[in-house]
Formats: structure tokens, C-alpha cells, sequence
């Protein structure tokens, strides 16, 4: 009951914070500020109201189209808007009102923002890579001195890892294979979730890579990868189950 009341509060939270990330989504790419100038419409440049930039509902009272010239707004507006609220809703609902809850819709807001704009941009903006790492050794604290350890572990791991997998396929391939971004995206990624979680979160990269990205591309060649995408699921999914699959994956072990 209590956990339903704070899965609310921060569903509300969760449609702002997706709003700001829609601004982000958009401006990080092309080095705009966060902050100036106040949203405007690309057509008219009409700025828009208080009442227009309220998430989910205005986009819908305005049936997707700006007050003043009548232009388009992206349905992706709204979409992201209602997502980032779901994460904040499910997060404190299933973990409870505390830290946990709060690192995994954080963690996962930005595993949004970083999967779409790799998608679209092949590109991934170190706003979310050091930021995030910043905010997962900051959340870390909370555990003490051995959670900060295991954040800060995790962040090298993931970083010297990835540095090493792109360092390999430059070797084997004569070209970059992997991006820089990604591997920033990997220290954010180890903060959050640790040695383990960095491991399962490359695995199961590599695998959604695989089993999704080349069907689609069969026969295209020099495609390139926005492996930020698939690293972003894969981290998401690791952050919740992570613990269950390790453990069932140690017994699988014993069991042999
Ligand atoms: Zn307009």
C-alpha cells in the first residue's frame, strides 16, 4: 500500500524527469545548453507555454501539433515522456521508497536517453557517461565504504574492459570496432552494477547485438553497430535480474 502510494509520487517525478530527458535527447547531440534558450517551436518559434509542456497531457490537448502554426510535434515526445514515468512508478513501487529505487530510475532513465540518441546519432554523449558515473559512486556512499569499493571496481572494470575489446579489434580488424563512448557508457554501467553486472551486461549486449541487429542487416555491409543500444537493454536487465541470474548461473555450475 505504502509502496503503491510512493510508486505515485514518483511516477509524477518520473513524467518530468522524462521531459528533461526529451530536452536532452535533443540538444546533447548538437552541444546545445540544457538549460537556455526556453523550449520554442523549430517552424514558427513560438515559445512554448507552461501549459503546452506539460508531459503526456499537453501533447494530447494540443492533438500533437503546435498552438501557434499548426506544425507536427513527435509522437517520440510524449512516448519517452510516459516511459521515463513507468521506470520511476515501477522502481519505487517494486524496491520501496530508498536508495535502490532511486539508482535503479536514474540508472535506467539514462539508459534510455543513451540508447536512443546511439540509435539515432551512432553517438553517446559523455553528459550521460560521466554523469552517470558520477551519480552511481555518489549512490554507491549509501552502502558505505565496501558499496563504494564494489561501484568503483565495477567502473574499472567496465572501462579497462571495453578499452581492451576495442584496443583487440583495432588490432584484428585495422579499424575501430567500438567507440569511445562505449566505453565510458561501460564505467557508468560498472558503477551502477558492479564486476558481475559489468559481465553480464556485455554478455547479454553481445547477444541482443547478435540476435537482433545482423538478421536486420544481413547483406549490408560496413553497417555500423550502435552497440550503445544493446548495451543499454542489456544493462536494464542486469540491474533487475542480475542477482537472480548470477545466482541460478552459479548453481548451473555446482550442478555440472
Ligand atoms: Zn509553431
Amino acid at each position: 500500500m505504502f509502496d503503491a502510494f510512493w510508486g505515485v509520487v514518483a511516477g509524477v517525478f518520473g513524467l518530468m524527469f522524462g521531459s528533461f530527458l526529451n530536452v536532452c535527447i535533443v540538444r546533447l547531440p548538437i552541444d546545445e545548453s540544457l538549460i537556455r534558450p526556453r523550449s520554442k517551436c523549430p517552424k514558427c518559434g513560438h515559445m512554448v507555454g507552461w501549459r503546452d509542456n506539460i508531459p503526456v497531457f499537453s501533447w494530447f490537448a494540443l492533438r500533437g501539433k503546435c498552438r501557434h502554426c499548426g506544425e507536427s510535434i513527435s509522437w517520440q515526445y510524449p512516448l519517452v515522456e510516459a516511459l521515463v514515468g513507468v521506470i520511476w512508478a515501477a522502481s519505487f513501487w517494486y524496491y520501496g521508497l530508498g536508495v535502490t529505487a532511486a539508482s535503479g530510475a536514474i540508472f535506467v532513465t539514462i539508459l534510455l536517453g543513451i540508447g536512443i540518441t546511439d540509435a539515432r546519432h551512432y553517438l553517446i554523449p559523455d553528459e550521460y557517461t560521466w554523469g552517470g558515473l558520477v551519480m552511481g559512486l555518489l549512490l554507491s556512499l549509501a552502502g558505505g565504504l565496501g558499496g563504494f569499493l564494489m561501484a568503483f571496481v565495477g567502473a574499472a572494470t567496465g572501462f579497462g574492459l571495453l578499452l581492451f575489446v576495442a584496443w583487440a579489434g583495432k588490432k584484428a580488424f585495422g579499424k575501430e570496432a567500438m567507440g569511445g563512448g562505449d566505453i565510458k557508457m561501460m564505467a557508468m554501467v560498472g558503477a551502477f552494477l558492479g564486476w558481475k553486472g559489468v559481465l553480464l551486461t556485455i554478455f547479454g549486449g553481445a547477444l541482443l547485438g547478435t540476435l537482433i541487429f545482423i538478421p536486420l542487416n544481413l547483406g549490408k555491409r560496413d553497417r555500423l553497430v550502435p552497440f550503445g543500444v544493446f548495451l543499454a537493454a542489456a544493462a536494464a536487465i542486469a540491474f533487475v535480474f542480475g542477482g537472480a541470474i548470477v545466482d541460478w548461473y552459479v548453481r548451473y555450475l555446482n550442478g555440472m
